[in-house]
């Protein structure tokens, strides 16, 4: 029996997960549940999972959910703050650690889970983004293993050999071709993305995800922030990934070989395919997922993504070649204006004027030898300048 904790519980990934898991009685058992603040749905999950820790970021949801549970026959112990995600995260009952908190706020507890040895479920693209080297070293000093959730990267990983990390160029590949839904907005006249409202942002066409990777795929910044997760994932570079727009998401992703072989990843647009297919690896376990229909997908289209449309996927590429803290700055800066858009405080559009303005604002600086404190403090300038941009833009 797997003991897993689930980060970020709550949230889309978090409650496929759990769906996925109960289905597997005899393979996995939950050991911690967390969320932010929403002690209501945490209290439920405990109540049907039975974990042995729950923990609330928020100290008052943390009490809040203590009193929910009160009548339960042995309870959770309930934990909260970071210092209660990162514990969770390194238990040594716990063999998977699922890391689907939103944004650089799972990436403390990512890395205890790496630093701890565990096998990492990788849903928070985030903290790759801002950390990827110190993540990707804490899994080759602990001997953790890294499987990519992201339904591209895992479709990659899926159609790449098994000892890729020798390098892809000596395993023969040419270039990963990554797919992308293109979001709500991809047909739409330029001159009505101004006025696009939250709702219609998160009105994703395939796929059902939580309100920031949702505003992040109408931008297309959730296409950047996969680019540079790939990179660090895969070990190559911007320029041997190719974004291809496929507006039927049942291509996940496919890796092009030096012989003309493509090599391809499909299924429905559902989340728990990655998720079984990451946690029963290199078993295969039922996700309760309906088996792909080809005759009802019918076709596949293809399109080259659009710039100039796009502007996100284009700093994000901008960053990538860079590097240095430029893919802080960029997700920092992205992860501010997104907010602001969903409190309607600034329109679609401004959120990657307001990624740009930042990425200007902040000069790049090298993370050689860098810590943690060092990239959190890069975030935290990041979001303050963003914040700036916002006032100054409403001012
Ligand atoms: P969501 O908003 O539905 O859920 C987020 C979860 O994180 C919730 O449980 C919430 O309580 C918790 N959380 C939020 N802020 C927190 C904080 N500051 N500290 C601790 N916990 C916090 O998000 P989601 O759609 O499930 O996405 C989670 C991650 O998975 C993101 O990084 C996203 O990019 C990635 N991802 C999601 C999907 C998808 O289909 N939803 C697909 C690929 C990747
Ligand atoms: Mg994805």
């Amino acid at each position: 029996m797997i003991g897993v904790t689930v980060l970020g519980a709550t949230g889309s990934i978090g409650v496929s997960t759990l769906d996925v898991l109960a289905r597997h009685p005899d393979r996995f058992y939950a050991v911690a549940l967390t969320a932010n603040t929403d002690a209501e749905r945490l209290a439920e999950q405990c109540r049907r999972h039975r974990p042995k820790y729950a923990v609330l970021v928020d100290p008052k949801a943390a009490r809040r959910l203590e009193s929910l549970l009160a009548d339960l026959p042995g309870r959770p112990e309930i934990l909260s703050g970071i210092a209660g995600l990162e514990q969770v995260s390194a238990l040594p009952e716990v063999g998977y650690v699922m890391a689907a908190i939103v944004g650089a706020a799972g990436l403390r507890p990512t890395l205890a889970a790496a630093r701890a040895g565990k096998r990492v479920l990788l849903a928070n693209k985030e903290s790759l983004v801002v950390a990827g080297a110190l993540l990707m070293q804490a899994v080759a000093d602990s001997g953790a293993e890294l499987l990519p959730i992201d339904s591209e990267h895992n479709a990659i990983f899926q159609c790449l050999p098994p000892n890729f990390s020798v390098g892809l160029e000596r395993v023969g590949v040419r270039r990963i071709l990554l797919t992308a839904s293109g979001g709500p907005f991809r047909d739409w006249p330029l001159e009505r993305l101004s006025s696009v409202t939250p709702e219609q942002a998160c009105a994703h066409p395939t796929w059902d995800m939580g309100r920031k990777i949702s505003v992040d795929s109408a931008t297309m910044m959730n296409k950047g922030l996969e680019v540079i997760e790939a990179c660090w994932l895969f070990g190559t570079d911007p320029d041997h990934i190719q974004v291809v727009v496929h507006p039927q998401s049942v291509i996940h992703s496919l890796v092009q070989y030096e012989d003309g072989s493509v090599l391809a990843q499909l299924g429905n647009p559902d989340m728990r395919t990655p998720i079984a297919h990451a946690m029963g690896w290199p078993e295969r376990i039922d996700s309760g997922v309906m088996p792909l229909d080809l005759f009802a997908v019918a076709r596949l289209d293809f399109q080259a993504p659009d710039f100039a449309r796009f502007p996100c996927l284009r700093l994000a590429f901008e960053s990538a070649r860079v590097g240095g803290t430029a893919p802080v700055v960029l997700n920092a800066a992205n992860e501010i204006a997104v907010a602001a858009f969903l409190d309607r405080r600034i329109d679609f559009l401004d959120i990657a004027a307001v990624v740009e303005g930042t990425l200007e604002a902040l000069p790049c600086e090298s993370v050689e030898g860098q810590g943690l404190e060092f990239l959190l403090e890069v975030d935290r300038r990041a979001r303050e300048q963003a914040e700036h941009l916002i006032e100054a833009r409403l001012g």
